[in-house]
């Protein structure tokens, strides 16, 4: 049976990031405990136990570290009193407890939503085609029967299939936060006046510069060298490179990415394309003053062999969707505005030379890599990580477009999928 797709799942709230400050505006702690109970009494709820019970049916990582003072409580049998839930919950968990006995989270209804994504999974990945890359040596060994993906909601309701506990190295999949550090500490003026924010409508390696010999985007490969050259020049390069994961970690929540050196040194042996990119921007001077071409090279040659999972790879994008505050910790990452950049460039540039047919047909911020990662962001709902070597020939991951193009006829999630749906 064919079921129009939005009709049949208008299960998501508002669209719109949660910040720090949600909770402090609208309500004392006191008044979120005494709504809490209310609305548990309402529903025959007593104890922690059904509690938790409702944030495990929610999809809820509890495991998260948001939630980790909140374990002891959600762990034992307490009866429901407001003494016991002001002293073992903090506001921030009350609020999320709250949403969820509200059924106002992210994804409302995430069993029906879990269904369709492993159905969609399974769909794609049927998709045949695509070849493995092989012009970085090592990359050419990865299995391409590999294929993992990764949910994580911006209010931390997670869910994985297939291989998404594999580390993969993210290649371009890492270009967005490389920007985003940059911005972190240079600002948009300084940024934007060395790398452009125009498509190129070329390959990612492309011998090209824009009409002011610069790049013309941070999202493909002389962009991201330019951005790498704006992470802390004149600092060795180690401790710009350790800067660049502490802040891939704290997008994705925890200590998980690690670094996978045979890929460094593989591409690094066979990057002419990259060198030649490098002295081409050198020649025309654009460089920032003070920085070391051959070492903005080198840290982005690093950047690229950032390894981590889909599922951590999911967070990061959620991350992402919730205006740069991880929702596993709750800590913020960047400004707004430095995320919303981020996005805009994911969306125009993110997908090579397939961008605008990208943002036409599946109209979500993304980022592919040649190892076969991707990330989708749908803002203001959820991040997704996914993986699976294959490519087409312009370096996208066959299955990544498939499972994307799937996705957006099941949920309301082009981002003008609103002009086309009726009352939800
Ligand atoms: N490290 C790769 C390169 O510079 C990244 C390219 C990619 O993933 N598209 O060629």
């Amino acid at each position: 049976m064919v079921t129009h797709p939005i009709s049949a799942f208008s299960g998501f709230s508002g669209r719109r990031a949660r910040f720090e400050h949600d909770i402090a505006d609208t309500a004392t702690a006191r008044e979120l405990v005494v709504r809490l109970l209310r609305q548990a009494r309402e529903e025959g709820l007593h104890d922690a136990p059904g509690l938790k019970q409702r944030l495990l049916q929610a999809g809820v990582d509890l495991d998260m570290p948001r939630l980790a003072d909140a374990r002891r409580f959600l762990d034992s049998d307490t009866p429901l009193d407001a003494k016991a839930v002001e002293t073992g919950l903090t506001p921030d968990i009350s609020r999320l407890i709250l949403q969820v006995l509200d059924g106002d989270l992210a994804i409302r209804n995430f069993p029906v939503f879990k269904n369709r994504i492993a159905n969609i999974y399974a769909h794609t990945e049927a998709a045949a085609g695509g070849a493995v890359a092989s012009y970085i040596p090592e990359l050419a060994k990865q299995d391409p029967n590999a294929f993992g993906l990764a949910v994580c909601s911006i209010d931390g309701q997670r869910m994985a299939m297939g291989q998404a506990d594999t580390p993969f190295c993210l290649q371009s999949v890492v270009k967005p936060l490389n920007y985003a550090l940059a911005l972190a500490l240079n600002g948009e003026r300084y940024v934007h006046h060395h790398v452009g924010r125009e498509p190129s409508g070329q390959g990612f390696n492309e011998l090209a510069l824009n009409r002011d010999n610069r790049p013309h985007n941070p999202m493909i490969n002389s962009g991201a060298i330019m951005c790498s050259a704006m992470i802390r020049p004149g600092h060795p390069v180690d401790e710009r490179f350790e800067m660049l994961m502490r802040f891939w970690n704290s997008a994705a929540g925890g200590q998980v990415c690690s670094f996978d050196e045979a890929v460094y040194r593989s591409e690094q042996a066979t990057a002419e394309r990259n060198f030649a990119l490098t002295r081409l921007m050198d020649s025309h001077g654009v460089f920032p003053e003070g920085s070391q071409p051959e070492r903005a090279l080198d840290l982005y040659f690093r950047s690229c062999a950032i390894s981590l999972d889909c599922r951590a790879l999911s967070v990061v994008a959620a991350t992402l969707a919730n205006g740069g505050v991880c929702p596993l910790t709750g800590h913020r990452i960047a400004e707004p505005v430095a995320i919303r950049n981020t996005l805009s460039l994911m969306l125009t540039c993110g997908m090579y030379d397939f961008s605008g047919e990208f943002a036409f047909v599946v109209g979500l911020p993304a980022k592919s890599g040649v190892s076969g990662g991707l990330m989708l962001v749908v803002p203001g709902v959820c991040g997704i990580g996914l993986w699976s070597p294959p490519l087409d020939r312009l370096g996208n991951t066959v299955r990544g477009l498939e499972f994307s193009r799937r996705l957006v006829e099941a949920f309301p999630f082009h981002i003008f999928a609103g002009t086309t749906a009726g009352p939800a």
